[in-house]
C-alpha cells in the first residue's frame, strides 16, 4: 500500500499546486487538483474518500474523507484555496515551498493549505480499528471568494460531525466567535440637469448625503446598542467603502452609488439588519423622489459563536493552554456550526501573515500543531 509523502513534502506539494480562488473570473484557478491530491493521501491512509462537485464550475470541489463509521465524530477542516498574489512582491515563487530562517514560505502556508497537511500528518497512523467515533478530514473549496464550499454543505445538509477544529491562522489559539460580514450596494438615481437652476434636475449625490447621515446615524445607535468586549473592536462597525456619483462641477448629479460593509456582533440577526438598513435609506431619501436600488453584493455571513461550554472548545483550551477567544476575521465556522458539529478555530499560522506577501508558517508550530491534533482525535475519536 504506497503511503503519503512526509510532511514538509505534503505541504510542499499542496503549495505547488496552485488554487487562487477569486470573483475575478480571470485570476481564478479552482482548487481540483489539491482536492485530487488529498483525496489519494487519504485514501492510502485508508479514508473513505467523497468528492463533493459545487455545481458551479467543474474545477472546484469538496472533500469529505472519513475514517471510521457514524456522524459523531470530529472533523478536521479547511479550505483548499488562497487569495490572489503578486509575485511581482514575492522575495521567491510564491509557488515554491522555501525554507529559510526557520520559516516555511509559499501561498497558503499560514492560510491554511498547510494545515490540512499537518491534519494528516497528525491522523497518519491511526486505522479505523482504533476508532469508536469517526474521524473526518474536510478540505473546502471557495473560502476566500464567497464560501461556496461551506454553503454547499449547508445546502446539502451534509452531517459531518459532532465536533471541527478548522485551522485558520490563530497562531494556535482557539477562536470560538467572530463577528458577521455583509456587503450591500445602495444606488440613487435622480435627474441631471444644468447646474444653475436646480428645478432643472434632482441630485442623486445630495440624497445620498441624506442617506449617509441616517447610515451614520444608524450605526451609532447600533454601536450604543450592542457592545462585546471579547472583541478586540467590541462593536458591530459599518464601513462606507466606496462612492461614485455625477461627472461634473456644472450639471447636477443624476446617479450616485455606495457601497458598505457591515459587521454585526453574535446575537445580531444579518437578515434583520439589512431590513432595516433599506428601512433607514428609504426614509431618508423618501422626500426627494429618488429612485432607490440595493443590492448585496455579498449576501452575509453570519457571526459565530459555539458556547464557551461546547466540548470542542473546553477540549481546544486544554490542549492549546489559551481561553477561547475572539477573531476580527470571518470564517466557515459559522456554517459548520449550522450543521450541528461544534467548531472551533484553532490553527498554526499567524494572521498578520495571512494574505501578503511573503507569506510564511513558523517550523516551530509544525510539531505542536501534529501533537495537539492527534491528542483532540485521541480524546474525540479513541
Ligand atoms: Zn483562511
Amino acid at each position: 500500500m504506497p503511503r503519503p509523502p512526509r510532511l514538509l513534502d505534503l505541504i510542499g506539494a499542496l503549495i505547488g499546486t496552485p488554487s487562487v480562488s477569486s470573483f475575478e473570473r480571470g485570476l481564478d484557478r479552482g482548487n481540483r487538483a489539491v482536492i485530487d491530491r488529498l483525496a489519494t493521501w487519504l485514501e492510502d491512509l485508508g479514508f473513505a474518500v467523497e468528492i463533493q462537485d459545487l455545481g458551479t464550475d467543474p474545477a472546484k470541489a469538496n472533500l469529505i474523507a472519513t475514517l471510521g463509521s457514524g456522524d459523531d465524530g470530529l472533523v478536521l477542516a479547511g479550505h483548499t484555496d488562497t487569495v490572489p498574489c503578486d509575485p511581482a512582491l514575492w522575495r521567491r515563487d510564491p509557488f515554491t515551498l522555501h525554507e529559510a530562517d526557520g520559516r516555511l514560505y509559499g501561498l497558503g502556508t499560514a492560510d491554511m493549505k498547510a494545515f490540512l497537511a499537518l491534519a494528516i500528518e497528525a491522523v497518519r497512523d491511526i486505522r479505523d480499528t482504533d476508532l469508536k467515533r469517526p474521524l473526518v478530514l474536510l478540505a473546502t473549496a471557495d473560502e476566500e471568494s464567497g464560501m461556496l464550499g461551506a454553503r454547499r454543505l449547508v445546502e446539502a445538509g451534509r452531517r459531518l460531525g459532532r465536533h471541527c477544529i478548522v485551522g485558520e491562522p490563530t497562531g494556535l489559539k482557539p477562536i470560538r466567535q467572530h463577528k458577521g460580514i455583509f456587503d450591500e450596494r445602495i444606488r440613487l438615481v435622480g435627474r441631471s440637469g444644468h447646474s444653475s437652476d436646480p428645478a432643472l434636475g434632482n441630485s442623486a449625490l445630495e440624497g445620498m448625503h441624506a442617506a449617509i447621515g441616517a447610515l451614520l446615524a444608524w450605526r451609532d445607535e447600533l454601536q450604543t446598542r450592542y457592545r462585546d468586549p471579547a472583541f478586540a473592536v467590541p462593536v458591530p462597525t459599518l464601513n462606507l467603502g466606496h462612492i461614485h456619483g455625477g461627472d461634473n462641477p456644472n450639471r447636477i448629479c443624476g446617479a450616485c452609488e455606495l457601497t458598505l460593509d457591515l459587521r454585526p456582533l453574535p446575537g445580531m440577526d444579518t437578515a434583520a439588519l439589512r431590513e432595516e438598513l433599506h428601512e433607514r435609506v428609504l426614509k431618508a431619501v423618501a422626500p426627494r423622489g429618488l429612485t432607490v436600488e440595493f443590492e448585496a453584493i455579498f449576501d452575509g455571513l453570519p457571526p459565530m459563536a459555539t458556547p464557551a461550554d461546547a466540548h470542542v472548545v473546553r477540549l481546544a483550551e486544554q490542549l492549546a493552554g489559551h481561553a477561547a477567544g475572539a477573531a476580527a476575521f470571518g470564517t466557515e465556522g459559522t456554517y459548520y456550526n449550522a450543521l450541528g458539529c461544534e467548531t472551533v478555530i484553532l490553527g498554526p499560522g499567524d494572521i498578520a501573515q495571512a494574505h501578503q506577501p511573503d507569506e510564511y508558517l513558523a517550523l516551530d508550530r509544525l510539531a505542536p500543531t501534529v501533537a495537539l491534533l492527534r491528542e483532540a482525535v485521541r480524546r474525540l475519536c479513541c
